[in-house]
């Protein structure tokens, strides 16, 4: 008898699971319990109550059910090679069979004189077609018109598929999980008058369906319910911890601003602020005297100035006897960063650090002796500054740049610092569509700059083909003749990193033949280089001693160089839009005309060619983000895969954003009515939140 089995348990409780295939769940689809394995779902289905002819079978069947009499038998090969072959004889022709294994068997087995209904996988070789071990049952012609039900076909892997975990091998063993979880496992969670009313069947239902169902009509009804369940789950969490921000969470006050503050906007500012910033300012000016925690989005486009408008807030924290911090997500960042804040807080006579990964140990000792006693205003770092060392004295505010790289882990980590969670704001590096923002930052309040700094002209974008490189080079030796800067951009992509190092290393010696010295000056960062030498040549460019920046996409985020007024991205079609976006925006920060050129191969994919498209007619970063959205498919969104924070398998934010909009809108239905969900009508969802959590798969919790 096979033990009874819970949402919770382990894969390796399931009678019969060898521990190799275990293994191979885990790693391949990070199925750890029987919930996982339970919300592995099939790809497609074939449909099983149509049968095929013969004649129309082609190479756009992945598996075709057929009817007829099998006969013809014959051995062939000797040994390992050898196999039994068959044919299939229906009324519009015929079709070879082929078995491997089981020969004596099948050869016993099946009768000549009766008719077959099979299944199987058609494949061609030369002109003819072959089913290899095939499904067959016996049937007679009344037994076809009862036909009914689907067979799903799972996503697997080579690997699984060797150990006899293909669709069909998943499909047992989801089946007979399914079969030995207790009973009272997956219940429905929501009250059935809500669910009902908006047209979804039940949890239960669902979860039955998607893998045994009978009706087409069945499976789009438990994906239905399966992608609101999705985005229902992550909005009902994000709606709690605003709840328990907004109604329970104590927050630090910053009532004086006379100080630092005001001696900085009146004395020091070093341009007149817009209207936009002025606005985002006095959002954050209201949060931070409220007693609650603020936990604040800032959207706004690259270049938008996003960086004074974190200053001044730090500087708010400061008046009020707090320390502030930033983090960001990379090391060229962190220094920019620190360089500015450095440049302002010298005048108002504050204390400014800077704590990385490559911070030497002596001087590290000295920071955080430093900060512990509070001699520190404000500390600038990357994820270093996670590390359980480092303590603050009193730290009233985290600003987290370009934050679509930290999760809420790591945001909820730099919580567990104080006592009281100090105030949160969170700078996107793009723009992102509303719903986007809605399933990612829905525990948020947002906030806006739209509007850029006066006097920005609008980037120039063409799009080039190699066939005229050359017309490319000259409009970046004009420009460098008009003493301006110039970044060449290389792509790398993880997985093929080193073809593409080559390829920048093969480009840059190029480029030096191109822009010889010593009438040109070049220099090259990219990620795989210590950390020292790509510091060291991205100062040369920062500080204009050199003219060219041949680089991969380290420059992508924040990289700050005014006088930088050209970009040519090599391969362009390999970024995403909201990449290319972000790589464009480090030029057209100072006032005059900028420029950027993406070169590609003439041959692109249709979308790669949008994608070109919509870079040259727009430098809108809230549009491109919309389109980008609608370009790429689901589960492919940018940041959400780092971040780890959403699991998204069935539902897309971009194309199910009317489910999105449902599930939040009975999200919210709910919280507003009862936000401890502590009602008789809410304990099923109490349970159900909770078991998801604690058992299932730990939610990475904020407060
Ligand atoms: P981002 O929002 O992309 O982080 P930054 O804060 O780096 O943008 O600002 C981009 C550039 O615009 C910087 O050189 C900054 O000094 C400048 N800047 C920011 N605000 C203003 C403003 N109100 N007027 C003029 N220049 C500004
Ligand atoms: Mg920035």
């Amino acid at each position: 008898m096979a033990a009874r089995l819970k949402l919770s348990s382990p894969i390796e409780s399931i009678t019969g699971l060898a521990p190799a295939k275990c293994e191979l769940l885990k790693k391949n689809f990070k199925i750890f319990t029987v919930y996982d394995l339970l919300h592995h779902y099939p790809f497609r289905y074939i449909d099983k109550s149509k049968v095929y002819q013969v004649a129309e079978v082609d190479e756009n069947f992945q598996y075709i059910q057929l009817y007829g009499t099998i006969s013809q038998f014959q051995m062939i090969g000797e040994g390992a090679k050898r196999r039994l072959t068959a044919k299939l004889i229906d009324a519009s022709g015929e079709i070879e069979l082929v078995w491997f294994q089981g020969i004596q068997y099948y050869q016993k087995s099946i009768s000549q004189t009766d008719t077959y209904l099979l299944f199987g996988k058609p494949q061609k070789f030369g002109n003819k077609y072959t089913i290899a071990h095939p499904e067959i049952r016996k049937a007679l012609p009344e037994d076809i018109s009862k036909l009914s039900g689907f067979q799903p076909l799972y996503p697997s892997s080579e690997a699984m598929k060797k150990k006899g975990l293909d669709s069909t091998g998943l499909f047992k063993l989801i089946k007979q999980a399914y079969t030995y979880l207790d009973a009272d496992e997956i219940f429905e969670f929501l009250p059935n008058e809500l669910i009902k009313s908006h047209g979804l069947i039940t949890y239960p239902e669902a979860i039955y369906q998607i893998h045994f169902p009978n009706l087409n009509a069945q499976i789009l009804a438990a994906i239905r319910r399966i992608k609101f369940d999705e985005f229902f789950q992550i909005q009902i969490q994000l709606k709690r911890l605003l709840a328990h921000r907004v109604h329970i969470q104590k927050g630090f006050l910053f009532p004086s601003i006379e100080h630092y503050f005001e001696k900085f906007y009146h004395h020091h500012l070093p341009f007149p602020l817009t209207g936009a910033q002025k606005k985002v300012l006095k959002e954050i000016r209201r949060d931070t005297m409220q007693g609650r925690q603020m936990n604040r989005l800032l959207q706004g486009d690259v270049g938008s100035g996003k960086t004074i408008v974190s200053f001044m807030t730090m500087l708010m924290a400061v008046d009020n006897g707090f320390q502030a911090s930033i983090m960001a997500p990379t090391e060229i960042l962190a220094r920019q960063h620190y360089e500015h804040l450095e440049h302002y807080a010298r005048a108002l006579n504050l204390r400014v650090e800077i704590l990385t990964g490559t911070t030497k140990a002596k001087d590290k000792k000295r920071i955080l002796d430093e900060l512990e006693h509070g001699k520190i205003d404000m500390l600038i770092g990357t994820h270093a500054l996670i590390e359980p060392t480092v303590v603050f004295k009193n730290l009233g505010l985290v600003v987290i740049d370009e934050q679509h790289r930290f999760g809420v882990a790591q945001r909820a980590a730099l919580w567990k610092k104080n006592e009281w969670p100090p105030h949160i704001l969170v700078m996107t590096a793009t723009p992102i569509p509303r719903t986007l923002a809605m399933t990612l930052y829905g525990d948020l309040d947002y906030s806006v700059i739209d509007e850029l700094p006066p006097g920005r002209k609008a980037i120039n974008t063409m799009h080039f083909f190699y066939t005229h490189r050359e017309k490319c080079f000259e409009l970046l030796k004009l420009e460098i003749e008009k003493g301006r800067q110039v970044y060449i951009v290389f792509p790398l992509i993880e997985e093929s990193a080193k073809i593409d190092l080559k390829n920048l290393i093969d480009g840059y010696e190029e480029l030096m033949k191109i822009f010889p010295e010593p009438k040109f000056t070049m220099t090259m960062v990219h990620g795989k280089m210590k950390n020292d030498e790509k510091s060291a040549n991205m100062d040369l460019f920062v500080t204009g001693k050199v003219q060219i920046l041949v680089s991969t996409t380290v420059i992508e985020v924040g990289v700050n160089v005014p006088n930088a007024s050209i970009m040519l991205i090599e391969n362009a079609d390999r970024f995403g839009l909201s990449q290319l976006h972000q790589l464009r925006g480090r030029v057209g920060r100072g006032a005059d005309q900028s420029y950027c050129l993406l070169m590609t191969e003439f041959q692109l994919s249709l979308e790669a060619r949008k994608r070109m498209q919509v870079m040259v007619e727009s430098t809108d970063g809230f549009y491109i983000s919309e389109e980008d959205l609608k370009l790429r498919g689901p589960g492919d969104l940018g940041g959400t895969k780092q971040s780890g924070d959403i699991q998204l398998k069935l539902a897309s934010i971009s194309k199910d954003a009317d489910i999105l909009q449902l599930a939040n809108q009975l999200a919210q239905h709910i919280i507003v009515e009862d936000p401890e969900l502590s009602s008789d009508k809410y304990k099923a969802l109490r349970i159900y939140l909770h078991k998801i959590n604690k058992e299932v798969k730990p939610w990475s919790k904020v407060s």
